[in-house]
């Protein structure tokens, strides 16, 4: 595709979505303090109303208007009588993976469904440490849990090795909906933060940083009412510059993930056609001037796919990139799926890929995948909705 051609077709997917309407009406979550406020005056309710909605919803994160008890029932027969619900997302479909990761085909009202995943233990590397934790002494198999939420149903962004990319994007999720996966799974899982170390990463299916406005409003509703740390939480993008400039100017923000996967221009693009629009020289100098805070650093996500992108020529290319920049590198073999042109590297190629950027002077972690027997892998959110659509044989 000629250049101008795909910026066209970046152009017309990204204001495609934007203009898609919201299609969770009248439903509580999703709502913050100030329109909460502003709803309970209108019902010519006393403020503390609002506070008392917000705990229902987002603290016990209760299923019905009927169950927000703290409510009088006249009040609550009024809001039902609205039409008004909480919206919670509802859990369809539950698969459960050997080493304990948890894959939930989430659905809303309008039909549509994303993917949202729950990894016990660890996180497989998102916090850069390396670290495993065992067992815990609470009684448990697990001391931490992240939880990997979805932004989009479906993706935009048309990377060449990831399954979601194959479904396009359907729409959207409006904020409600990306708090209303981290309520649904928090019930479901019965754990609440902050007792419960709960991380959180924005890598499920869709690119948060084409649904930036409901992506940020959904992370300060998750710091702010649900009660998780801003610290605890990484956004993954593809590389929508513009957007990486916005974000680096939020109060309230996660950590920056940023997905590389390639070390020059001519494979990027290949791997990843938006690198027609913003290429590595684009995204490097907006990830040089991210204002970092003290001791964090960038991450980039690197996808080695098996004699396309996994040299040790790619891994010195690497390192050049990165110089002197406080990042470090997350190394994910692929995850393999049907439909994708591209094999798995073996366990040496990808040891010594990461020695190369270790002798180079940058932190490089492999990832263990997680959930891949159910498909719960990075890169692999799509299946449940094929199968769940197909027509029974
Ligand atoms: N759209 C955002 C958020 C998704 S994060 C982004 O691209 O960053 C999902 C991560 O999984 C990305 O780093 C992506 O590069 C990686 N990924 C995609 N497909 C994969 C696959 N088949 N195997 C392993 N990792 C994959």
């Amino acid at each position: 595709m000629l250049r101008a051609e795909w910026e066209v077709s970046i152009r017309g997917m990204v204001s495609s979505v934007s203009v898609m309407t919201d299609p969770a009406q009248n439903v509580l979550l999703g709502l913050n303090q100030a329109e909460l406020h502003a709803l309970v005056d209108d019902l010519g309710e006393p403020s503390y109303r609002a506070s008392q909605l917000l705990e229902a919803v987002y603290r016990q994160r209760v299923e019905s208007v009927d169950q927000i008890l703290t409510l009088p029932q006249q009040l609550r027969s009024k809001l039902t009588g609205m039409g008004v619900s909480i919206g919670v997302a509802k859990i369809e479909k539950r698969f459960v993976s050997q080493d304990g990761t948890v894959r939930y085909l989430m659905g809303f009202s309008d039909g549509q469904s994303v993917e949202t995943v729950w990894m016990p233990e660890g996180d497989g590397g998102e916090t850069g440490d390396g670290s495993e934790v065992g067992e815990s002494g609470n009684g448990r198999a697990w001391d931490r849990a992240t939880i990997c939420i979805s932004s989009q149903v479906g993706c935009a962004v048309d990377c060449q090795f990831c399954l979601t990319a194959l479904l396009g994007v359907k729409r959207n999720l409006t904020a409600g909906e990306i708090v209303g996966q981290v309520c649904a799974v928090l019930k479901d899982q019965k754990v609440s933060p902050p007792q419960d170390r709960i991380n959180l990463v924005f890598m499920g299916m869709g690119e948060p940083f084409l649904n930036y406005d409901n992506f940020m409003k959904a992370v300060r509703l998750l710091v702010e009412e649900v009660g998780l740390a801003e610290s605890r939480m990484t956004v993954s993008t593809a590389g929508i510059v513009s957007r990486i400039h916005d974000f680096g100017l939020e109060a309230v923000r996660p950590k920056l993930a940023i997905s590389l996967n390639a070390s020059n221009d001519e494979m990027r693009t290949r791997l990843m056609p938006l690198n027609r629009k913003w290429n590595l020289e684009k995204l490097m100098a907006a990830a040089r001037e991210f204002p970092l805070r003290n001791r964090e650093r960038i991450t980039f996500e690197y996808v080695l796919l098996n004699g396309v992108n996994d040299s040790k020529e790619a891994a010195n290319e690497v390192s050049e990139l990165l110089r002197g920049m406080r990042a470090k590198v997350n190394l994910i073999a692929l995850n393999p799926g049907p439909g994708i042109q591209f094999a798995t590297p073996a366990e040496d190629r990808v040891a010594a890929f990461q020695q190369v950027l270790i002798r180079a002077g940058v932190p490089a972690y492999v990832r263990r995948p997680r959930g891949r027997d159910i498909f719960a892998a990075c890169g692999q959110l799509k299946r449940t909705v094929e199968i769940a659509t197909a027509p029974v044989p």
